[in-house]
């Protein structure tokens, strides 16, 4: 574990000292045993809620109730069914409120992705700190300050805040399904290509990379990534590493303001999937999982793109083709069914057009800066290929294939990506360069990617 230990000081925990909202985070074996008097420490409340679902509260709850008990708090726990998967909506987290009405209440999340997100939203209403105790490395969400949620059917991030305690006892979560182990791996893969949306961004003069959260993030990602067979055999320091990288996500956000440095295509992509419910073998296709695969399809693109010579650009003429948002709301509509998405993806999408005009400078900007910024992409964007060794070795989707989605519906969220957010990323680069279809024919109808 020594690696892990000097990574731990010499990464995380600067992280977490510089952190408004997260006070501690906890990332040791046994550490539930000491829930109780990591409680007592941080808050000021006097009697504990554990939110759960029923897988979380079989890993961990018992010792959780255990050990906040023996520090003298009387306990009440809200478990809901995890069968089928809840789903992280604003409807659900608003079913939380009742159980925080009391004065004095310590909410604990305990479990994964979908528990934290909602009772992240649940206590922010109510002004209450809440503690995050882990049940798997499963998605970067713990220490983010954000809640992605559906509301109305869009899957939105809302602005919340994260825990002011985060406790990972490595026992519990080195057990949790491996499954879920890869679903935070690929999660955190998608961090490579979101690398590349941002360079992109800089590039452009369209949102310019910071010296905070970008190196925090994109100096320690290749290390974080590096062992996935490790991971899958539930090794303590492989599961420690990934849970760090996954937390000091959560906090570059909060360092940079946004999400940016944690998401792009690749997590569009699969919040695409998420608000259409996707299933495959009757499951509810993960967060994670959707991330995986936006991760590749992302890389592919950025494979195809690097090959390109963008400095042969034409700007007058694409710029004079180019589509007005007329024709994009008429694409808009042919992308989504449901009224109240298309209403939302037409303001994403209004927030980053641009007129003919500065459409025309910004493709003369990237014709200049090609030589540049290709070569930039090269040495940052780790090849699809390789992402794809990882990901299996991990025990993460590779192909879209993987879980169910057939090349045309890739074809499709892809295309559709660029409508859910007004962050600028790879898709809106292809489209203003009037690339979008040829990379898309290009890089989605390879057989690699066809349904099996
Ligand atoms: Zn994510």
């Amino acid at each position: 574990m020594s690696d892990w230990s000097d990574e731990l000081k010499r990464v995380v925990l600067p992280a977490v000292k510089r952190s408004a909202t997260i006070r501690e985070l906890i990332i040791e074996r046994g550490a539930l045993k000491r829930a109780g008097e990591v409680a007592r420490h941080h808050f000021d409340g006097d009697c504990i809620v554990i939110f759960a679902d029923e897988a979380g509260f079989a890993a961990a709850g018992k010792q959780a109730v255990q050990s906040f008990e023996a520090a003298g708090f009387p306990v009440s726990c809200h478990v809901i069914a995890a069968r089928p998967l809840p789903k992280a909506s604003v409807d659900l987290a608003e079913t939380f409120w009742p159980f925080l009405e009391a004065s004095g209440i310590i909410p604990v999340a305990l479990g994964s992705g979908v528990i934290n997100d909602l009772v992240k939203y649940a206590v922010y209403r109510e002004n209450c700190p809440y503690f995050s105790i882990a049940t798997a490395a499963s998605m970067d969400g713990y220490a983010s300050a954000g809640a992605p949620l559906a509301k109305d059917g869009f899957k939105i991030t809302i602005p919340t805040r994260a825990p002011r305690v985060i406790l990972a006892d490595l026992d519990i979560i080195a057990a949790a399904p491996r499954t879920m182990t890869s679903w935070g791996y690929g999660d955190l893969a998608g961090k490579v290509p979101a690398g590349g949306d941002w360079i992109l961004a800089d590039a452009l003069g369209v949102e310019p990379i910071d010296d905070v959260a970008w190196p925090l993030v994109q100096n320690n990602l290749a290390g974080w990534l590096a062992n996935p067979g490790a991971l899958a055999d539930g090794d303590f320091a492989a599961v420690a590493r990934l849970f760090s990288g996954l937390s000091v996500v959560g906090l570059a956000m909060e360092f940079h303001g946004s999400s940016r440095p944690a998401s792009g295509a690749d997590h569009q992509i699969a919040h695409l999937w998420e608000m259409a419910g996707l299933e495959h073998d009757g499951q509810m296709v993960s967060h994670g999982a959707g991330v995986a695969v936006g991760c590749m399809t992302s890389l592919a693109m950025f494979d195809w793109l690097i090959e390109q010579d963008l400095s042969k650009l034409d700007p007058e003429k694409i710029a004079r083709n180019a589509p007005d948002l007329a024709a994009k709301h008429v694409q808009i509509e042919a992308a989504f069914s449901e009224p109240k998405i298309i209403a939302r993806a037409k303001i994403e999408t209004g927030a980053k057009h641009l007129s003919r005009q500065a459409l025309c400078a910004r493709l003369e900007l990237l014709r200049t800066k090609w030589p540049e910024l290709s070569s930039r992409l090269r040495t940052h964007m780790m090849r699809s290929g390789q992402m794809a060794k990882l990901l299996r070795a991990a025990g993460a989707p590779v192909n879209a294939a993987d879980i169910g989605v057939g090349p045309e519906h890739l074809r499709q969220t892809y295309l559709a990506s660029r409508f859910i957010r007004t962050r600028y990323t790879l898709p809106d680069l292809l489209e203003e360069t009037g690339l979008l279809t040829q990379a898309v024919d290009a890089v989605i109808s390879r057989p690699e990617n066809a349904a099996k």
